[in-house]
């Protein structure tokens, strides 16, 4: 079972800041903003290659639920997927970085 699995299921802890019957929100472990929040589906799908329109959808609402959570909804925040090697993803379970709590910069490489 995959790490995100595992704390989708609750095998491993996380700082769980948000959670429904479908996804869970927690803090990622090596923050890379103020703000720096992790949206999962609990079941298992390798990237957002995978994902389908009607999970989006309800994904869509459930990272709107956690901006408001963790205060970022009023002062903007950023939502990536990493896909792939280029795309720099390291864990295979679809994740969704929310990060927020200051201005973030933008255009490296
Ligand atoms: P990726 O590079 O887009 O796959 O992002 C993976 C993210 O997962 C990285 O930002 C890691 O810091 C984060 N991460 C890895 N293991 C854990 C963990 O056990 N708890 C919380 N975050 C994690």
């Amino acid at each position: 079972m995959c790490l995100f699995c595992k704390i989708a299921n609750n095998e491993l802890t996380a700082n769980k800041v948000h959670e429904n019957d479908d996804f869970v929100a927690f803090h990622d472990i090596n923050p890379k903003a103020p703000v720096h929040v992790l949206a999962i589906p609990k079941t298992h799908v390798d990237s957002f290659n995978e994902v389908t329109p009607e999970m989006m959808a309800d994904m869509t609402a459930f990272i709107q639920e956690v901006a408001e959570k963790v205060d970022v909804k009023e002062s903007g925040y950023r939502v990536i997927t990493n896909v792939g090697e280029n795309g720099g993803q390291e864990v295979k379970h679809l994740h969704f970085h929310i990060l927020g709590g200051a201005r973030l910069r933008w255009g490296h490489f």
